[in-house]
């Protein structure tokens, strides 16, 4: 499992000397962005080509007035842009919004390992390169071998830690009428569980740092109790955590809950490139001893997979 450590100081209680949710700003800041089920089945539609304000609200069964507040809210943080089309109004993704697509990539792998579904069509990506269809394998970029959890080490970074996870935290999970989620995308039902949801993305990553008894979750991320009871019991109905009963009623993920490391890798990566100066944690890979750069490969040919070079 993860270990954390400072220069020449290894820690290994469960809660760090400081709290490393405080120096996971990059995820907290991402979170800010996609960690919300509107903004996120939005941007997952105009990832799959859907441009138009009419045709996003026909897709995702958001209302008029909630589509326009989030694609107005998704424009001024830089994921998408407004542009004019032969006088039509479309939105796409900016550099900054195509820059998502290894979050994207990590969530299909993990999906596709544990739910595979034959409709879902993200299920069946084809490989630009090698024209297969394809799994994405998180891989480091440094030595090329498939990287997991349980291979990297977290060391602190020279940035600084935010001085609170989220000023703007929603205690609610707003919801998403079942009508919004076409049979063809069942993975955008399961990502909304974990990603649409920004304390239940936090308390996961939280589990990555080791945390597991209801006390650390609740001084690690600061967060009322009956919010955390529910999430941490929608992440076990899930299959996300599992509850140790002989073992003090620990929270410890599960193969399937350890298999979205890379989600929350990726997700911070995007946060450090987009939000912070420099990053406040860095992680590194055990078997190369280099800093982890995380990239998704084909498992059929074994060349890098980046933003344009799949296809359904
Ligand atoms: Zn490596
Ligand atoms: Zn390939």
């Amino acid at each position: 499992m993860i270990q954390i450590t400072t220069p020449g100081r290894p820690v290994s209680t469960e809660l760090p000397l400081d709290n490393p949710l405080l120096h996971a700003r990059a995820i907290s800041r991402a979170l800010g962005v996609v960690g919300d089920r509107s903004s996120l089945l939005l941007t997952y539609w105009v990832f799959l080509g859907r441009f138009r304000f009419t045709e996003l609200v026909k897709c995702t069964g958001l209302s008029k007035s909630l589509v326009s507040n989030r694609l107005k809210r998704l424009a001024e943080q830089g994921v998408i842009e407004r542009r004019d089309v032969n006088g039509a109004n479309e939105f796409h993704l900016t550099d900054m919004g195509k820059d998502l697509y290894d979050v994207a990539l990590a969530i299909i792998y993990w999906d596709k390992r544990w739910h595979f579904t034959e409709g879902c069509l993200t299920h069946h990506l084809k490989h630009a390169a090698c024209g297969k269809e394809f799994s994405p394998v998180p891989s480091c970029a440094q030595c090329e071998a498939p990287y997991d959890a349980r291979a990297c080490d977290w060391h602190y970074g020279p940035g600084a830690p935010d001085s609170a996870l989220a000023s703007d935290m929603p205690s609610r999970r707003s919801r998403i009428a079942p009508s919004a989620l076409d049979a063809k995308h069942p993975i955008m039902d399961r990502s909304l569980e974990i990603l649409g949801d920004r304390w239940t993305a936090l308390t996961i990553a939280a589990a990555f740092y080791r945390v597991r008894t209801f006390g650390g979750f609740q001084q690690a991320l600061g967060i009322a109790t009956n919010i955390l009871s529910s999430r941490l019991s929608r992440l076990t109905e899930l299959g996300i955590f599992s509850r140790n009963e002989h073992g003090r009623g620990e929270y410890r993920l599960t193969e399937e809950g350890l298999s979205l490391f890379p989600v929350i890798v990726t997700l911070m990566r995007w946060g450090d490139r987009w939000f912070c100066d420099e990053p406040a944690l860095v992680l590194s890979h055990r078997s190369c001893n280099q800093p982890l750069v995380s990239m998704m490969v084909c498992d059929q040919c074994g060349g890098r997979v980046g933003f344009g070079d799949f296809y359904f």
